[in-house]
């Protein structure tokens, strides 16, 4: 005859490794009128009623128990044994680990988890550890006392293995933390390449057409790729992301379309509630490139966020910015602190930025222009980061396009997509719309209002009625506007045959409403133009420090003429750049009539 087999329980053993009809060693844990408990390990205790207990026992004395039946209730059923001769083999916790994307399926039960620290935040009542694996995100709570950091030697960035039991509060899933240990070396080591060999895999964008046919589009994709695959990575590994866009209508465009595939991504990785409130932040950005001012607070943000809420440090994505030479002191910034930083923009590139940069999508580094705007490139990036959120943005490019006044093919091609749902006018008024409201929002996002401008807050009604009354309201502050600068355009024509308008948008111009200079300029330059069909014209709106220029039919290049001014004006102080052909340049107030008059001289020179 065989031995019979006594197993012993190991410690982090629950309910899961008890099996009926199975014979144990235990210990003896108390008296009951009815019968003994019977400890099997510190968690797990059974009862061997009295009619089945065979010897005279006292307290912790051990004793070999059989199964008879496990209740529903949890409640264990024992009866004593006493073999002669038997083996003893140890029960360990029956795990091989968890998946983080499984345990939906084990609420109520005991997992084990291998994974990466990715945040650890301290509330007033237990800590909360959000953990990343091959599979997803999660959170597991551990509690040593009311607002007390439990586990000090763990770390943002460590590899640890978890065992807790699976709750649900608040419909989402948190694993109660019994033990957690950080694991060195070989186990880290292990653990790590499993982590970034299926998250090499999981952030590996669809393989989509675009929504339109565009050559461009076409050859920037494996940019575009890559910068929705580390946007994807970003979402995977709990990292935040700061997107910085220009403050115009093709830029809330573009950042919103990311916006939206970004937050719906988050919320369908898991980890925390509000997650996609800490983890994404949009900033609009006044200027057109990433200034100093904007860095600064960024990074202010992210620090305090590091230290307070142990988040990890954020990735910067900047849209409709970025691209140029005045990005510079602040990408300086952001390498400092090892921050990585992508681009999606169509103004004129300058080639040094792109050592600050791990992505950079830009029309022009492959044979296109500033036509392919950045609502186009944002929305189509959305989609590869996360093509549910198709059908609620492929209206983003037509407004773009309309409102940033793109000239390529493009530009048609998106506003057929929509057209059964938005024509070319109503476009228009949404641009206005964003660009008026943004304007009031100022620094702030205004992240459901811009939803609803844009008909993604799911009530059309209310939709067009706020566009209606926005473009009401901005349609009467530029008429103001225009009633009181028109009568002051002084003209000229160059001697390369170019109508030159000039208007002085601080004198003759309401100040610190909308429309604000640069749209000031723009307006008097559309109804301008229209009386002279077919002939080149610049507008030059100014200031005492600044001028505006949109431009018609001139071959400029903004960027290359500050670059001369600079050098050729000493102490003008001249900076500032933007389109080839539309753009501001920023001088000191003293040598506003010497870097004007150098300026229109050029523009004098600029072929047509
Ligand atoms: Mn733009």
């Amino acid at each position: 005859m065989e031995d019979m087999i006594v197993y012993r329980l190991g410690e982090s053993c629950d309910l899961e490794e008890v099996e009926e009809g199975k014979t144990y060693l235990g210990w003896v844990q108390g008296f009951a009128p009815f019968g003994i408990f019977v400890q099997l390990n510190n968690r797990i205790k059974g009862l061997v009623h009295k009619s089945n207990v065979k010897m005279q026992h006292s307290e912790r004395d051990p004793i070999i128990v059989r199964v008879i039946q496990i209740r529903s209730n949890g409640n264990i059923d024992l009866e004593e044994v006493t073999p002669t001769v038997y083996q003893t083999r140890n029960v360990t916790k029956k795990t091989a680990g968890v998946l983080l994307s499984n345990i939906g399926k084990k609420i109520g039960r005991t997992v084990m988890i291998e994974g990466e620290i990715a945040q650890i935040k301290q509330t007033s009542g237990p800590t909360i550890f959000t953990i990343v694996d091959e599979s997803s995100t999660g959170n597991a709570a551990a509690f040593i006392e009311a607002g007390v950091r439990a586990y000090p030697e763990v770390e943002l960035g460590d590899i640890v293995a978890l065992t807790g039991e699976v709750m649900q509060r608040n419909n989402q899933l948190q694993i109660e933390v019994a033990s957690m240990m950080v694991l060195e070396s070989e186990d880290a080591a292990r653990v790590r390449e499993r982590i970034d060999a299926a998250l090499d895999e999981r952030a590996e964008p669809p393989d989509i057409p675009f929504l339109v046919e565009s050559e461009v589009l076409e050859a920037l994709r494996p940019q575009m790729r890559q910068v929705a695959r580390e946007i994807r990575k970003a979402v995977l590994t709990s990292r935040p992301i700061i997107l910085r866009h220009h403050a115009d209508a093709d830029g809330i465009c573009a950042a919103v379309a990311i916006e939206q595939a970004v937050t719906s991504l988050i919320r369908e990785s898991g980890g925390d509630f509000d997650a996609e409130y800490f983890l994404f932040k949009r900033s609009p950005s006044k200027a057109p490139f990433y200034e100093i001012e904007d860095v600064t607070r960024d990074l202010d943000f992210a620090l305090k966020d590091h230290a307070r809420y142990g988040q990890k440090m954020p990735m910067i994505l900047l849209m409709d910015n970025g691209s140029t030479d005045e990005d510079i002191p602040s990408l300086k910034v952001t390498r400092i602190y090892d921050l990585p930083v992508m681009v999606v923009d169509h103004h004129h590139p300058d080639r040094s930025v792109d050592e600050y940069l791990i992505g950079h999508v830009n029309p022009y580094h492959v044979g296109g222009d500033y036509g392919i705007t950045a609502g186009m490139l944002g929305t189509e990036i959305a989609r590869l980061v996360n093509p549910v959120v198709e059908d609620q943005i492929r209206h983003l490019p037509a407004i773009a396009a309309v409102g940033d006044r793109s000239e390529a093919p493009e530009r048609d091609r998106y506003l057929a997509l929509v057209a059964s749902e938005y024509s070319e006018d109503d476009c228009r008024d949404i641009a206005l719309a964003l660009d008026y409201e943004q304007f009031w929002l100022r620094f702030s996002d205004g992240r459901e209002i811009v939803k609803d401008i844009l008909n993604l807050g799911g009530d059309p009604v209310r939709h067009e009625k706020l566009v209606d009354l926005l473009v009401e309201e901005a349609n009467r502050a530029i008429e103001e506007q225009m009633e009181a600068i028109m009568p002051h355009i002084e003209s000229r024509v160059l001697p390369n045959g170019v109508h030159l308008f000039m208007l002085d948008v601080e004198l003759f111009a309401h100040r610190f409403t909308f429309p604000p200079p640069g749209k000031t300029a723009g307006e008097v330059h559309d109804r301008l133009i229209r009386d002279l069909p077919g002939e080149p014209v610049v507008t030059l709106g100014f200031g005492p420090d600044f001028v505006v220029l949109r431009s018609r039919g001139v071959m400029m290049n903004i960027p290359r003429m500050v670059r001369e001014l600079r050098t050729e004006i000493v102490g003008g102080g001249v900076s500032g750049g933007g389109h080839l052909v539309v753009g501001s340049i920023k001088f000191v107030e003293g040598m506003r009539d010497a870097v004007l008059e150098s300026l229109i001289q050029k523009i004098g020179e600029a072929p047509i």
